[in-house]
């Protein structure tokens, strides 16, 4: 039985991503901010789903030594670790010459450091027993830009960076390393950004949503929780061991203008 861990699974896309993983059977390592009646509710609801058993850990993206952690306790409870999500993040948008040194401080930590610790934890297990799917959720801004959001962009292209590096140093090994890069999908961090960018672009929330978001996808739809939870398995079958070093749209066509 194969294990994923899955950071920021306790909401949004993580969680689509998990759910997919416990239906299929696999062993679960949920992760993330949340009460814990809720987390507990979820971690319950994940382990009826399919053979598999699901966990919890509490690690902060901000703290290596608990990202370290959270591998280790996941390889001593479940024997292997054969896929890791990096996937958890924030977002916020500010002007650069106002945009808080603070917030750009936990922007790159949580959305590019995180994926780095996690990264560096498990691939000693993933060598060793030649195989391993290292799937980081990036964004459309890991490949194009938008203003106001200098943080997340720059974390979300060093992503890329870091699934490129780690890939030709996997490839020996069996382990991959890709990028899934979403375009906007309707999720609790999306319904925030809606509030804020009508704010520094001084528009409406309709607006944005129909002229800033809708319009940077030539589909016109928010992508959906479970296409990209469906792509995410599909990179962790036996099917795309040649697929690596890859940073994949799943956007609409967003980047293709
Ligand atoms: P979300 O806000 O619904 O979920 C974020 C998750 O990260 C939550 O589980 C939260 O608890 C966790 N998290 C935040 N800070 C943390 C910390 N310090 N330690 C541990 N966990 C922490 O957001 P989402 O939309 O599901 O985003 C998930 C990922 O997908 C992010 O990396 C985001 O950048 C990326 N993404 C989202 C979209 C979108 O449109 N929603 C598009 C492209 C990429």
């Amino acid at each position: 039985m194969k294990t994923v861990i899955i950071t920021g699974s306790t909401s949004g896309i993580g969680l689509g991503i998990a759910e997919n993983f416990a239906q299929a059977g696999y062993n679960v390592v949920l992760n993330g901010l949340g009460k814990d009646a809720e987390i507990e509710a979820t971690r319950m609801r994940l382990a009826s789903l399919g053979g598999g058993d699901v966990i919890f850990h509490g690690a902060n993206m901000l703290n290596p030594d608990e990202i370290a952690d959270l591998v280790h306790t996941a390889e001593k409870k479940f024997g292997s670790v054969e896929v890791i999500v990096p996937n958890a993040g924030i977002q916020h948008v500010e002007k650069i010459e106002d945009f808080p040194i603070g917030k750009w401080d936990a922007i790159i930590a949580i959305n590019l450091s995180s994926a780095f610790h996690l990264i560096r934890a498990a691939m000693p297990g993933m060598k060793k027993q030649k195989f391993g799917r290292i799937i980081a959720i990036a964004s459309a801004h890991g490949l194009v830009a938008s203003p106001y959001k200098s943080a997340y962009v720059a974390a979300k292209h060093g992503i890329v960076g870091l699934v490129k590096t780690v890939a030709l140093e996997g490839a020996e090994f069996g382990v991959t390393a890709n990028a899934i890069c979403p375009g906007y999908v309707e999720t609790p961090l999306v319904s925030g950004q809606i509030a804020d960018t009508a704010k520094a672009r001084d528009m409406s929330e309709e607006d944005v949503v129909n002229e800033v978001i809708l319009k940077a996808q030539p589909t016109k739809q928010f992508v959906k929780v479970a296409q990209i939870a469906a792509f995410a398995a599909y990179l962790a079958s036996d099917q795309t061991a040649q697929i690596t070093g890859a940073a994949l749209p799943m956007d609409g066509g967003w980047t293709a203008q």
